[in-house]
């Protein structure tokens, strides 16, 4: 039979750990053709959510629990479960039942069917906040304007079955920027994806603020497209041209005596010219410095080449 492992990564999770592994029973005692193993990344909770587990872990013995000597971060832990992860099927979904279980019978049967990658898609996200629904939309607009040949997929988060294959070529990749939603799609392989609706947090509170929105963002961008970088050179060919075509009608127009005139420059003008368009220059240069930092950046942590994630316990 085969074994599916599903991957939870989890910080301070304590209040979710009791409602989601009834939950999960629940759904997995209906799927009899298949054995199934927990792999929960304790990524450095600062609450019992180690202590729990391990309570757990005596109740039931398919718990894996490995566990982070500080907080790494979601896509770290998420990288961790699929080193720990020993089935032949691998599934990741979060702690707090936002990915409804029910939606595993679904992924099972298009794995069934000999898809490798089952994505779930959110469908309807009228339950987000106005602004994480307008800066989802952006942001999957420019990913995919970027990412060319990756077809990274709109609305789908981490809630996925992946066949073996794809998770070893996975665990194959040498990158430290671990960014799975564009992992996975970088290695291909027949993919497909089943429809769902978000369900709220019963407990405990996200994670997520803008801040580490933008950089995950940033992560997703760099990590799929140089694009960026070559952006300046494209703009100043165009900048350059258009100078130029500027400087000959001022020579023609000078040498035609036309501007023979003159000039005062009105109060306006100068504040025009003196303030606001050096202003304007500035801030498109400090936009491309930034991009550059953002490569960069990326390029130093690669370079540093520190493990993506510190294991302190692994049980079991
Ligand atoms: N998580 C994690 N490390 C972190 C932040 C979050 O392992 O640094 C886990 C968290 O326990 C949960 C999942 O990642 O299982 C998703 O987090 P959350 O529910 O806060 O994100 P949201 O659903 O709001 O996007
Ligand atoms: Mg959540």
């Amino acid at each position: 039979m085969k074994k599916i492992s599903i991957i939870v990564p989890m910080y301070n999770e304590e209040e979710m750990i009791d409602l989601f592994f009834e939950k999960m029973n629940k759904t997995l005692s209906k799927i009899t053709n298949y054995t199934f193993e927990f792999v929960t990344v304790d990524d450095g909770s600062r609450d019992r959510t180690l202590e729990l587990l391990k309570k757990k872990k005596e109740e039931q013995g398919n718990i894996h629990i490995v566990s982070f000597s500080r907080n790494f971060g979601h896509e770290a832990a998420v990288a961790a479960g699929f080193k720990y992860a020993s089935g032949d099927v691998m599934i990741v979904m979060d702690a707090d039942l936002q990915d409804p279980p029910e939606v595993i019978l679904q992924l099972i049967e298009k794995y069934e069917e000999g898809y490798e990658v089952v994505n779930a898609k959110r469908i309807d996200r009228m339950k987000d906040p106005f602004m994480k629904r307008f800066t989802a939309q952006a942001f999957y607009k420019v990913i995919a304007k970027l990412s060319g040949k990756i077809k990274v997929p709109e609305n789908v988060g981490n809630y996925r079955l992946l066949d073996r294959k794809v998770v070893d070529e996975i665990n194959a990749l040498s990158e430290r920027n671990r960014v799975f939603r564009v992992e996975v799609p970088f290695v291909g392989y027949k993919t497909t994806d089943v429809g769902f609706v978000r369900a709220e947090r019963p407990k405990g509170k996200t994670h997520y603020n803008y801040k580490n929105m933008f950089k995950l963002a940033g992560d997703s961008i760099t990590s799929s497209s140089v694009a960026p970088l070559v952006w300046p050179f494209k703009w100043g060919i165009f900048v350059t041209l258009f100078n130029a075509i500027a400087l000959l009608i001022n020579i023609i127009l000078y040498s035609c005596q036309m501007n023979d005139i003159t000039f005062l420059p009105s109060y306006p003008s100068l504040v025009l010219f003196i303030i606001i368009v050096p202003m304007f220059v500035l801030g498109i240069m400090m936009i491309i410095l930034g991009i550059f930092g953002m490569y960069l950046s990326r390029i130093m942590v690669e370079a540093q080449d520190r493990p993506v994630y510190i294991v302190k316990e692994d049980i079991k």
